[in-house]
């Protein structure tokens, strides 16, 4: 339902939103779930933001045995933090000096919502999901990151039933700071992969 509201003209959504609201009071009639069930998971999926990514982030960065096991596994790496994702699988994509990765779904607008909330609106743009993958370098250009050509750019779509997320590279100097701290540094857009930290 998300997907389908991402995309359309005013009349569209409207129509879509109508058509939300009728199978909603449908499935609470029929006795499927409850209003008080909607009224849950609305919030819950309004406390998903990016800093639950960004706590993934800081503990790879200083564990080096976490940061194995969530390349490895991401979904099992974010339930050990008690981050839920559900039945989506979780990839994560490490950033090296030589390898910088980005994500985009091509085809609608998938999403690691679980760890970072909803999407911004440029990521569900046409723009984006069409250029990223033909000109990564110049788009990121114009989100002014500069990406020398020494480093490979890596482009990863998205598909239905499974989400990727970027581990950027630790910034140099940051050897003193606390998880806490790093993970403050770690921003949506990192995570996406269309910028650096
Ligand atoms: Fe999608």
């Amino acid at each position: 339902m998300n997907d389908a509201n991402d995309s359309g003209t005013e009349d569209s959504r409207g129509y879509y939103r109508r058509l939300q609201s009728a199978i909603e009071e449908l499935l609470i009639l029929k006795g499927v779930f409850t209003g008080a069930d909607v009224e849950r998971e609305v919030k819950a999926m309004d406390s998903r933001n990016p800093g639950r990514g960004a706590t993934m982030v800081a503990r790879a960065w200083v564990d080096p045995a976490f940061k194995a096991r969530a390349l490895q596994n991401g979904s099992a790496a974010a339930e050990e933090l008690g981050l839920a994702v559900g039945p989506l699988r979780l990839i994560v994509l490490e950033d090296t000096p030589r390898l910088h990765n980005v994500i985009v779904c091509t085809l609608c607008s998938c999403y690691p919502r679980m760890l970072l909330g909803l999407p911004p609106e440029w990521y569900k743009s046409r723009n984006y999901r069409s250029r990223v993958v033909r000109e990564p370098r110049k788009v990121l250009q114009e989100f002014g990151t500069h990406i020398p050509d020494a480093v490979e750019i890596r482009v990863h779509d998205s598909t239905a039933d499974m989400r990727y997320m970027v581990l950027p590279l630790r910034p140099a100097g940051t050897g003193h700071l606390s998880e806490e701290r790093l993970a403050q540094l770690v921003t949506r857009d990192s995570l996406i992969g269309v910028t650096l930290i």
